[in-house]
C-alpha cells in the first residue's frame, strides 16, 4: 500500500493556520498602529492640559509679567517680582506628583527646566529648537510633537506661548515625555492582542492536524478499498464504518460498492445470457474441485449444446438465435439453481456444476431440464419456436483435474450428438446403442 499520506495532513494545517497568522499579522499592524495614534492623542491632551495647569500655577504663585535683566552671561529672569532662575520648588513637586518634564522658555532660551544632560546638570541655558521656536513664539499658538530630539534623546512635547499682561508672547513652556516610555506603553497594549492571536494560531494549528489525521486515516480505508478492488477482489471490500458515513466519504464507498458490483458483472458474467463467462465458470469450477477433494460431498457437471442451432439461426435470424440462447439460460438457471451453477461455455454450448445432492439427484435434474427446454414454446416476431438440447453428465468427483472433466463429458455429449442429439448421455448409458432418454 501507498504510504505517502503527509500530504493532505500539511496542506491542511497550513490552509488553517497561515490565513490566521496573516490575519493575526494583519490585526496586530493594524492595533498596533491605532493604539500608537491613540496613545499619541492621550498623551498630547494629557501634556495640553497639565502645560496649562502649570502656566496657570505660576501665574497664581508669582504674579506679575517675565522679565529679563543682565547681560547674555549674567541673565536673571523674573516673574513679577520673584526671581525664577534656580526657582525649582514648584516644577519639581510638579513632575514628582505628573512623572512629566517641564521647561520654561524665555524666548528661545531654557531658564529652569526638570531636564538633566547626562551628567545630572539642568540643561539651563541652551537654546529650543529654531523650527519650535518658529512654531510656538513666532505664530504664537501652541504646538505637538512626537519626535524632539534634546541632547540625544526622543520626547514627545507639548509648548503653550506664554503672554506678558499687554498680550506679547516673551517665551514658552514645555511639557514633556521619553518616547521611549510611550513605546512601552504602546507596546504593552499591543502584547496581549499578538499573544491571543498566537495561541489561536497555535489552537487551529493543533486542531487542524488532528482533524486531518482523521481524514487522512478514512482516506486510508478507502485507499485501502479501492487497492482491493483494483486487484480483483469484487466483495467486502468496503468497511462497514465507511459506508455508514453520512458525508463524501459514505456517499464514495458507497459509489465504490456500486462500481465493484458492475465490475463483476463485467468480469464474471456473459452479457447476453446473464450466466457465469467461461472465465470466471473455470475459476469457479477449479475453487470447487478443490474444496470437494477429500469429502463426499456430491458434485457432477454437465456439458450441453443446443441441437442444429446454426440452422436455425440460418433460418429465422442471429437476433433470433440470441433471444433463444436467453430463453434457454434461463430455463437452465430456474430447473439448476439449488443444485448449482450455470456456465455460458462457449457460443450455443453450456456447462453445468452441481455442488448440491448427490449424483442421482443431478442426473434427475438434467432429465426434467431436457424435457423442459424440449416443452418450451418460444414466441419471437409471432412464430413459436422449439430447440433441443443434447448433453453430457459425469460424476466429477471421479476426476483429478477439471480438463479430465470436461474432455470426458465433451466425448459423452459428442457421443448423444452422434446418437440423435436431444437427449442426456451418462457413463452408464455409455454403451447403450441409440439411448433414447
Ligand atoms: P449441432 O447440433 O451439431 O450442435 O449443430 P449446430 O448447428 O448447433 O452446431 P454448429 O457448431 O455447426 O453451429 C453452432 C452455431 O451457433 C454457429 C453459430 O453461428 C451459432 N452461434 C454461436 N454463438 C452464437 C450467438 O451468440 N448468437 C447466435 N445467434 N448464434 C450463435
Ligand atoms: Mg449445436
Ligand atoms: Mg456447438
Amino acid at each position: 500500500m501507498r504510504k505517502n499520506y503527509s500530504g493532505i495532513s500539511h496542506a491542511l494545517a497550513k490552509m488553517t493556520v497561515l490565513p490566521l497568522l496573516l490575519f493575526g499579522i494583519c490585526t496586530m499592524l493594524f492595533s498596533f498602529f491605532w493604539i500608537q495614534s491613540s496613545m499619541e492623542a492621550e498623551v498630547h491632551s494629557e501634556l495640553e492640559s497639565i502645560a496649562g495647569t502649570a502656566i496657570l500655577a505660576y501665574d497664581g504663585l508669582y504674579p506679575g509679567d517675565y522679565s529679563r535683566y543682565g547681560d547674555e552671561n549674567d541673565l536673571l529672569f523674573t516673574k513679577g517680582d520673584t526671581i525664577l532662575n534656580s526657582n525649582y520648588n514648584f516644577m519639581d513637586s510638579l513632575k514628582e506628583s505628573t512623572g512629566i518634564d517641564f521647561t520654561l522658555f524665555y524666548d528661545n532660551i531654557r531658564v529652569i527646566t526638570t531636564l538633566c544632560s547626562d551628567g545630572d546638570d539642568r540643561i539651563v541655558g541652551t537654546f529650543a529648537n529654531e523650527q519650535i521656536v518658529a512654531d510656538v513664539i513666532d505664530q504664537n499658538a501652541s504646538a505637538f510633537y512626537t519626535n524632539v530630539d534634546i541632547f540625544g534623546k526622543s520626547y514627545y512635547c507639548y509648548y503653550a506661548p506664554l503672554y506678558n499682561s499687554d498680550g506679547t508672547c516673551i517665551g514658552m513652556l514645555a511639557a514633556v515625555m521619553p518616547s521611549a516610555q510611550v513605546r512601552v506603553l504602546i507596546v504593552k497594549a499591543t502584547l496581549p492582542i499578538f499573544a491571543l492571536t498566537l495561541v489561536a494560531a497555535i489552537f487551529a494549528g493543533i486542531w487542524s492536524f488532528s482533524y486531518s489525521k482523521q481524514l487522512v486515516a478514512v482516506i486510508q480505508k478507502l485507499t485501502g478499498a479501492f487497492e482491493k478492488v483494483s486487484k480483483g477482489k469484487f466483495s467486502n471490500t468496503v468497511p462497514a464504518e465507511l459506508l455508514s458515513r453520512k458525508d463524501e466519504f459514505g456517499s464514495m464507498s458507497h459509489s465504490l460498492v456500486d462500481m465493484q458490483a458492475s465490475l463483476r458483472t463485467l468480469v464474471e458474467q456473459d452479457m447476453l445470457t446473464g450466466l457465469h463467462n467461461r472465465r470466471f465458470g473455470q475459476q469457479k469450477l477449479d475453487y470447487v474441485i478443490e474444496n470437494t477433494r477429500g469429502t463426499n460431498r456430491g458434485f457432477s457437471i454437465a456439458l450441453g449444446d443446443i441441437d442444429f442451432f446454426k440452422k436455425f439461426n440460418d433460418t429465422y435470424g442471429h437476433n433470433c438465435g440470441d433471444y433463444v440462447l436467453k430463453s434457454v439460460a434461463s430455463i437452465m438457471k430456474d430447473t439448476v439453481k439449488d443444485h448449482g451453477y450455470c456456465v455460458r461455455w462457449g457460443g450455443e454450448e453450456f456447462l453445468i456444476v452441481f455442488t448440491n445432492g448427490t449424483y442421482e439427484d443431478h442426473r434427475t435434474v438434467m432429465q426434467s431440464l431436457i424435457e423442459n427446454i424440449r416443452n418450451h414454446r418460444m414466441e419471437y416476431e409471432g412464430q413459436t419456436l422449439a430447440v433441443t438440447m443434447t448433453f453430457g453428465l459425469i460424476d466429477a468427483s471421479d476426476y483429478e483435474s477439471s480438463d479430465a472433466m470436461t474432455s470426458k463429458v465433451d466425448e459423452l455429449l459428442y457421443q448423444g450428438k452422434q446418437n440423435g442429439r436431444n437427449r442426456l448421455v451418462t457413463l452408464e448409458d455409455e454403451d447403450l446403442p441409440n439411448p433414447l432418454r
